[in-house]
């Protein structure tokens, strides 16, 4: 079971094929049809047809995050050197919790990393290392924050401030930790100074874990007044982490930088290269400010782990986990092989896309912007419909394979939403899915109910 066999061979060309072939033949995604698929047995069925069924049969349902009309949520696109140098970390069998056993393998992810904290335009001694998500990422810079603080009550400090468009995880990180999330502003706007500082006020410093604030809300783009709300930080002595974890590549954009300001006085920072730094899931980075903390407070101690050298840099120590992967190297090989212009370049791309969007709707007569786009986000409503409309239309073009787009809540209106993190998004592809939902497109189904007097306004 351990030897690959002459035959077996033949599948790694065959794989080798089908990834650089894949891209060419996207329109073969038929999503949710689960074909029969092969079962576990005692005897098992060999590699050939195991490849076969996971070709054939399993992949083609999954909708793939980097079909160039993959627009919900945040998708990922990631580029054939990282693709590679996954695959390859696979097959190596890389332990990438400790110099000791990974090597020279922890060597590329701190000049991946390193990368990430100049992109911040962090000093020297900041670092930082990846997990296997946004989540970890936030969970972690969290406990870090906590450590070795006590509230006024004795015990650590239980409070949690977040921006009111904080992601999810950021409550189940929480949750985990046993705190409460007092929530700042609005989920529709960044927040500001003004904002936070009424709701800092009504708390006793000492009580706070930290700030969470956004850069690049998931649902609209919006960039929180990261500069004021540092200050705020900064006079109270709470620690501030930044959310960065879809925004954060937008710092590559030279339009865009100046929105950041302040992002390089965060105590920790996410951003998840898995979404838009084009690697395979999972590659989440959390970057730290003072790594010492991290360390204090991550690094785990047995008997059997004394071995492992105290003055090594060891991924293990700066986040929740101990086991790991050694995810950075797919960041490190693609930067290597295209150069960072290459993501400077890609990123922009994916920008303009969005623009090119927002501009089209805005065109069309069934069709309204509801806000300005915001980084790659474009929110807009379709006159006339009602959730359900949304609903169906979205179910539909899944089903098809033709797009992923889905709907979300804006202002207490449910809207589509598009997210641009695939430069190879094109104009022509955007204008499909926008002819697709006119009153007269071919494949529309009619609307659930009419409302010919209805604005458009959802429930
Ligand atoms: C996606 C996202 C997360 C969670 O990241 P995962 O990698 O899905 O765990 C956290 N914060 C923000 C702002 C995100 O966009």
């Amino acid at each position: 079971m351990h030897d690959f066999a002459i035959q077996d061979r033949q599948v790694l060309s065959d794989l080798a094929s089908w990834i650089a072939d894949r891209r060419s033949t996207s329109s073969s995604v038929r999503p949710g049809r689960t074909g029969a698929l092969p079962s576990v047995t005692s005897g098992g069925i060999g590699i050939h047809a195991t490849w076969a069924a996971m070709r054939d049969l399993l992949l083609p349902t999954a909708f793939p995050t980097d079909h160039p009309r993959y627009l919900a949520f945040v998708g990922g696109a990631p580029t054939p050197a990282a693709i590679i140098a996954d695959a390859a970390l696979s097959a190596a069998a890389v332990y990438g919790g400790t110099e000791l056993e990974a090597g020279d393998v922890v060597a590329a992810e701190r000049q991946a990393v390193r990368w990430l904290c100049d992109v911040v335009g962090y000093p020297e001694q900041s670092h930082g290392v990846f997990v296997s998500g946004g989540s970890l990422a936030n969970l972690s810079a969290l406990v870090a924050a906590r450590h070795g603080i006590e509230s006024p009550g004795g015990g650590p400090p239980d409070v949690i401030v977040a921006s009111g468009a904080a992601h999810s995880s950021i409550r189940a990180a929480a949750a985990i930790m046993g705190c409460r999330v007092v929530s700042a502003g609005s989920p529709d706007e960044p927040l500001d100074a003004e904002t936070l500082t009424e709701v800092l006020d009504s708390l006793d410093p000492r009580d706070v874990v930290a700030v969470v604030a956004n850069a690049g809300a998931t649902n609209t783009g919006a960039i929180d007044a990261l500069d004021e709300i540092a200050d705020c930080c900064e006079v109270r002595g709470i620690w501030l982490h930044v959310d960065a974890a879809y925004g954060g590549a937008a710092l590559l954009a030279r339009s865009r930088r100046e929105q950041f300001a302040g992002i390089q006085r965060a105590d920790s920072v996410t951003i998840d290269p898995h979404k838009w730094l084009f690697t395979p899931f999972d590659c989440a980075a959390v970057l730290y400010l003072d790594p010492s903390v991290a360390r204090a407070a991550h690094q785990q101690r047995a008997d059997y782990l004394e071995v492992v050298a105290d003055d090594d840099d060891n991924p293990a120590d700066y986040a929740a986990h101990l086991s790991r992967r050694a995810r950075g190297v797919p960041v490190w090989a693609s930067l290597v092989a295209n150069g960072t212009d290459a993501y400077v370049d890609a990123v922009e791309t994916c920008l303009a896309t969005a623009g090119y969007a927002a501009k089209q709707v805005e065109a069309r007569a069934s069709l309204d912007l509801v806000a300005e786009p915001r980084l790659s986000v474009v929110l807009f409503r379709r006159r006339g419909w009602l959730p359900v409309d949304y609903a169906r239309w979205s179910a539909q073009a899944h089903a098809r394979g033709t797009a992923l787009v889905t709907p979300t809540r804006f202002g207490g209106e449910t809207v589509l939403r598009l997210c641009f993190v695939n430069p190879l998004t094109t104009p022509a592809d955007v204008d499909l899915v926008l002819d697709s939902l006119e009153p007269e497109a071919p494949h529309t189904w009619q609307p659930a109910v009419r409302h010919p007097s209805d604005p458009g306004r959802g429930r």
